[in-house]
Formats: structure tokens, sequence, C-alpha cells
């Protein structure tokens, strides 16, 4: 797939490295944290010392993963000879964990799918086909001749079934599943993996849903939903999540576009984006600073949730119209 890839000079970099520091972004999802603790897991087993951060540490329901409680929720202190970060499309996305290893390592490796990528650091793993990073991270362990034993192989198998929704998104390419099909033969429990990631949820969740339904538009094609501070004080959240709402929504037959508008603190409100084959959200959320895959993308931007609403809406409109032309 990916033959624009230097592998060679990342591996080089990395057989090179005293002390490396892993980062993804924040806000980790399963492929931010599978592809964090599969390459993690698979350095340490060659034998390097490696750090793993993301403001904020592993989220609960991916705590099943080993190595998981290895992964530190804050830096503070420490210096590295090689910074790695993965699945962030752009500096920013890695938070404060990524600030603080980008000022204490002098080399910065980029590995990532998103097409939005900014092209940071000094040596980049980008490949945009890829459906997950997690596929990045295999590919340079095959291209090295890196082992991979089952906790790594778990992590990474989680990487693709969460990124591609268990293999329903339209990115997925016979790649995706050969290399999936290698993680399961290492021992990757595939389903465990899709029952925790994909179909299990609190009952905060279903709470959550009863109040947001009510919020739930649909005009001309395009479908929203938002999502209080109220909404998730009252549904008791054990952490912060809409338990995949705007996935549920562009699953509506007669939708090409879903849009949920979240409340956070300090008046700022983080939307989720998703959209058909055919449509590209990736440009509206990079165009308001944000980023992503051309069918799921996001940005938080500053506001109240009208405000925020009276701007996004007519981009979605415009994206709408302009992925009906394309025919
Ligand atoms: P989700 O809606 O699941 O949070 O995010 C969908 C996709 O958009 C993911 O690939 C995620 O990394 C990306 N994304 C979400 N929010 C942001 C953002 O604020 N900035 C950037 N660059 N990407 C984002
Ligand atoms: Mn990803």
């Amino acid at each position: 797939m990916t033959s624009a890839i230097d592998w060679q000079a990342a591996s080089a970099a990395v057989l090179a490295a005293e002390r490396i520091i892993v980062v993804t972004h924040v806000k980790p999802d399963g492929d931010a944290i599978g592809s964090l603790l599969g390459l993690t897991l698979a350095l340490r087993e060659l034998g390097k010392t490696v750090d793993a951060a993301v403001d904020g540490g592993t989220p609960e329901y991916l705590r099943y993963l080993a190595g998981a409680d290895t992964v530190l929720s804050s830096l503070k202190e420490g210096a590295w000879s090689l910074m790695i970060s993965v699945d962030a499309s752009d500096e920013e996305r890695t938070g404060a964990a990524g600030a603080y290893g980008r000022a204490n390592s002098p080399q910065q490796i980029n590995l990532d799918h998103h097409p939005t990528n900014t092209r940071f650091g000094n040596l980049h793993l980008i490949a945009p086909e890829a459906a997950s990073a997690s596929e990045i991270v295999y590919e340079w362990l095959v291209a090295a001749g890196w082992p991979l034993a089952l906790p790594a192989a778990s992590a990474l198998l989680t990487g693709v079934v969460t990124d591609t929704i268990g293999f329903r998104t339209s990115n997925v390419r016979p790649r995706t599943l050969e290399i999936a099909a290698a993680l399961a033969a290492v021992g990757a429990p595939l389903y465990d993996i899709v029952q925790r990631t994909l179909v299990a949820k609190p009952y905060s969740n279903l709470e959550l849903w009863k109040q947001v339904f009510p919020s739930v538009q649909f005009e001309g094609g395009i479908i929203s939903a938002v999502v209080t501070l109220e909404n998730v004080k009252q549904a008791r959240l054990r952490e912060m999540s809409d338990g995949g709402l705007v996935g549920m929504m562009i699953a509506t037959e007669e939708a090409q576009i879903a849009a949920v508008f979240k409340e956070q603190p300090e008046q700022n409100v983080e939307i989720s984006f998703r959209c058909k084959p055919g449509y590209d959200v990736a440009s509206v959320a990079f165009g308001l600073g944000g980023g992503g895959h051309v069918q799921a993308a996001g940005v938080t931007l500053a506001g109240t949730l009208e405000a925020v609403r009276a701007i996004v809406m007519p981009l979605l409109q415009k994206a709408l119209a302009e992925g009906k032309a394309r025919g």
C-alpha cells in the first residue's frame, strides 16, 4: 500500500534512540489507544525504553488492553531521544503531553492516516488510504521485521475494529482485512474486542439518549442533535461520551450528513460530523480548524450552542449541495 513511506529511516531512528516517547490525540478513541499501545508494546518487546502518554490516560472501556495502565496521563518530567505521534493529524491534537514531549525530544515521527494531516515532525509514516493508524503500525512492524506478540496484536486489532466500526466504513480495503486476519491469527480476540468497544454500553448512555433524542432535527438530508452539559449531568455519565450517537444518526436512510453538537465547559462546543460516501465532512471540519476523515470528522469551536449551530449548519448545507452536484 504505502510505497512512498520510508520505513527504513523510521526504523533506524527507533533503533538509535535511547529513550522513546509515544503520544496520540486527546480524547483518545480505540485507534488512538490501539496504535499507541500496539507500537509501545512492540518496541518494549524489542528491548527499547518506551514511555506512552496521552492527556487523561486510557479511557475506562479500553483498560482491558495489556499495558493500558502504563499509559501516563500527563507528562511533567523526562527527556527523550525520539517522540512518535500516532493517529494525530496536527500537533495541537496531541495536547499537553504532546507539547511537553515535543519540547523534550530532538526528533519526531508522525504516524497517521488522516488526509488532513499537516505533516508536522521530521519523519512521516502517513498513509491516508489506511482505515486506521493501527494498520500503519502493523505495516511498520512487518517492514522492520520486528516481532508482534499477542498484547500488541490485541491493541492493534482494537484500533482496526473501532476505526472501521467493525469493518463497516467505506475505507475498509482488502489489506485492512488481511491485517485483521493476521492479528487474529496471533490470537487477538476479535469477538471480545467487538463486544467491549462497539456493542456494550453503560446504562447511563441510554439515559443520555433519552434526553438528547428530542433535540434531533432532520431537514433536507442533514440530521443533527444537541447534547448539553445538563443532559450529561442528568444522565450521570461515567465518562464523557455520547456512546456513538452520531454513528446512529448517520444510519438514517434519508440522511446524507449528520452532526452532533456537544456543549463543553467554558462556552465551547465540540462537533462530530459524519456523512455518506459522495459527501465530504473533512473539508468542513478542516475549514473550521479541526480535521478528520472524509466521512468522519470533528472540531471544537468557541461560542454558545446556538451561535456555533448558526455558523456550522450553512456550511453543512453547502457540503450537501456540493456532494449532490458531484452526483
Ligand atoms: P469523532 O467525531 O469520532 O470525535 O471524530 C471523528 C474524526 O475526526 C476522528 O478521526 C477524529 O480524530 C477527528 N477529529 C475530531 N475532532 C477533531 C479536532 O478537533 N481536530 C482534528 N484535527 N480532528 C478531529
Ligand atoms: Mn484513527
